[in-house]
């Protein structure tokens, strides 16, 4: 079967016949023919591996390119990279690779296409098309990874126990791949990952994010976190989330399974958005239900301060898999601390209140109610109806409290100088106690957001402080 359609794009000539000159074979392998043949769209990343030099192929090949692209060469890997339009190519030399017990960088000589196809990850990653004149187009599938891609199936070439050991990253990968696809591990791969779970040690923190995160921005993550799960290998990355699972019962009270709430409130989240530190927040709204759960007679199960608890745990989480420690931690951080806000407010949404919340979730109060909406799991359609009812009420009252008041990213009406000036006074922990008067009553509505009734305030208070007024 040849695929030409495939390598319509005109580098593929230029590198046919750039391999040609140089007297090698070459191939384009892995993502690039799998997203063809899954009509995932034209992949802007190709791989192509040269029986030879992938060096000197690049170099070739930017020669004969009319823009001649600067080829990156990373010698440690002995592979080169060039730009063309808005394709990236990156160029290897086939290699066979052997691997140690404590790193998952492997002992690699030169080899063929076969030893080449034979240390890629998955068989549907080491689907390759010839390059080469004689049969340009043609499929080399020596693991039938076809018949996988049909079936949606994730499988390694080899022996997975090995597969899996050698390089564990793969675990994370073959989760990944599972997720974004929609396919199924096939079974013995899925026991090899478990039996190796704990291999996942020796893998950096960044490269074990960049999986989570690709997982995240899958269509459905909760199926790549129920297989971390199923596999162990949560346990290893966020025991925050394994710590949510399971349904205790006392004196006939049951609280919900949070761990599977959680998945459920992520796969909501992702319908609407693609943002994926607000899906992180979803992800970790309720980890601080685990270490606040207490059973009461009086009232069942609670889970008090959970929110405070969860946003404190974020930034140890965040720092532990060295993750970024700036906005975007302090953003899921704020998500998680607020989580609960608007539910309170969803049974009775007064002005008050609302703006409230507008004043304390700032710019991120859309982001904050497309959490809460995500949160609700209910499988009673009426209770379903009514909250996202509710829910539309206070978003509603948001626009209008926001039209009207304007708190979302509030300045005070009356500066700090300008209280000093009115009563002559030095910087001083009155000038504190009136510009908090003046925020509470705005955000309660006993005055408007506006500088004539705010300045009428100052006054009112600052004689109850015993200031006299200088101007
Ligand atoms: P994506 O771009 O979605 O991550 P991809 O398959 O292009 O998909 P890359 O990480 O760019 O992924 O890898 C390119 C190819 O290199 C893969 O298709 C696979 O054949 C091979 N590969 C990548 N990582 C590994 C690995 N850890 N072990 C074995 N083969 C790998």
């Amino acid at each position: 079967m040849t695929y030409r359609q495939a390598l319509k794009h005109h580098i593929f000539k230029i590198i046919s016949h750039s391999a040609e000159e140089l007297q090698i074979e070459c191939y384009v392998i892995g993502g690039f023919v799998r997203d063809y043949l899954l009509e995932r769209g034209d992949a802007k990343d190709i791989d192509v591996v040269a029986v030879g030099s992938g060096i000197e192929l690049a170099q070739q090949v930017s020669k004969n390119l009319e823009t001649n692209p600067k080829v990156q060469i990373f010698k440690t890997y002995g592979t080169a990279m060039l730009r063309y339009d808005d394709i990236e190519v990156e160029f290897v030399g086939a290699r066979k690779e052997s691997y140690h017990e404590n790193s998952r960088n492997p002992f690699v000589e030169n080899g063929t296409l076969q030893d080449d196809q034979n240390r890629r990850d998955f068989t549907i990653n080491a689907l390759a098309l010839s390059l080469n004149k004689a049969n340009f187009g043609e499929l080399l599938d020596p693991f039938n990874g076809i018949e996988d891609l049909e079936k949606g199936i994730i499988r390694t070439p080899l022996d997975p126990d090995i597969t899996y050991s050698d390089d564990p990253l793969r675990m994370m990968r073959a989760i990944r791949f599972a997720t974004q696809l929609n396919f199924k591990i096939e079974e013995q791969s899925l026991k090899a990952i478990a039996d190796n779970k704990d291999r996942i040690k020796i893998i950096t923190k960044e490269r074990i994010v960049t999986e989570l995160n690709k997982i995240l921005e899958s269509d459905k993550p909760s199926i790549g976190f129920k297989l971390l799960e199923k596999t162990g290998l949560l346990d290893f990355i966020l025991p925050e989330l394994t710590a949510l699972k399971g349904i205790d019962e006392v004196e006939g009270q049951r609280h919900k399974d949070n761990f599977y709430h959680t998945l459920e409130v992520v796969d909501n989240i992702c319908e609407t958005t693609d943002n994926l530190w607000l899906r992180w927040a979803a992800l970790l709204h309720d980890i601080g239900k685990a270490p606040t759960k207490k059973f009461s007679k009086k009232v069942g199960w609670t889970f008090h301060g959970h929110e405070f608890v969860g946003s404190k745990m974020v930034y140890k989480l965040f720092k532990r898999l060295k993750m970024p420690l700036n906005d975007k931690m302090k953003f899921v951080q704020k998500m998680v601390l607020m989580s609960s806000r608007p539910i309170v407010l969803a049974s009775e949404v007064t002005d008050s209140a609302v703006r409230r919340l507008v004043f304390d979730a700032g710019e991120h109060v859309d982001d904050l109610m497309t959490l809460c909406e995500a949160d609700i799991t209910t499988k009673n359609p009426k209770k379903f109806k009514k909250y996202h009812n509710n829910f539309k009420l206070v978003r509603d009252k948001i626009v209008e409290v926001e039209e009207r008041d304007r708190v979302r990213n509030f300045q005070p009406p009356v500066s700090g100088e300008e209280i000093m000036k009115a009563f002559n006074l030095k910087p001083s922990k009155e000038i504190g106690i009136i510009k908090e008067a003046i925020k509470e009553a705005i955000l309660e509505g006993d005055i408007p957001n506006e500088h004539e009734a705010a300045y009428q305030l100052m006054i009112e208070k600052g004689k109850k402080l015993g200031l006299t007024v200088a101007v």
